[in-house]
């Protein structure tokens, strides 16, 4: 019975990561300080509901600044070649996230 309410909820909880980060990604253009607050939620409830944050979402995230992170608005990307990755900046405090290829 609670393993059925914890996978339930954990169910929600991704359902609701998932659109919050659509909302995010609307909010980025112009509103950058509510598309923060999304971003907060989404980490808060990730946490709170042992939810992982998919791979897809996590080049677009600061972990520091909770900035959303988008290519050649808010982000830098640029690729690595002598150690095989890719870097995305970001632009508002500098953090940088590596996928290795
Ligand atoms: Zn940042």
């Amino acid at each position: 019975m609670r393993s059925t309410q914890r996978r339930i909820s954990r169910e929600i909880a991704g359902a609701r990561i998932s659109v919050l980060f659509s909302l995010c990604l609307d909010k980025a253009t112009g509103d950058m300080e509510t598309a923060r607050k999304y971003v907060k939620l989404i980490r808060k409830i990730s946490t709170h509901y042992k939810v992982r944050i998919p791979n897809s979402m996590k080049p677009h995230i600061c972990k520091k600044c909770n900035t959303v992170m988008i290519p050649g608005k808010s982000a830098i990307v640029r690729i690595v070649s002598s150690n095989r990755y890719v870097a995305y900046r970001c632009s508002s405090c500098g953090w940088e996230f590596h996928r290795h290829y």
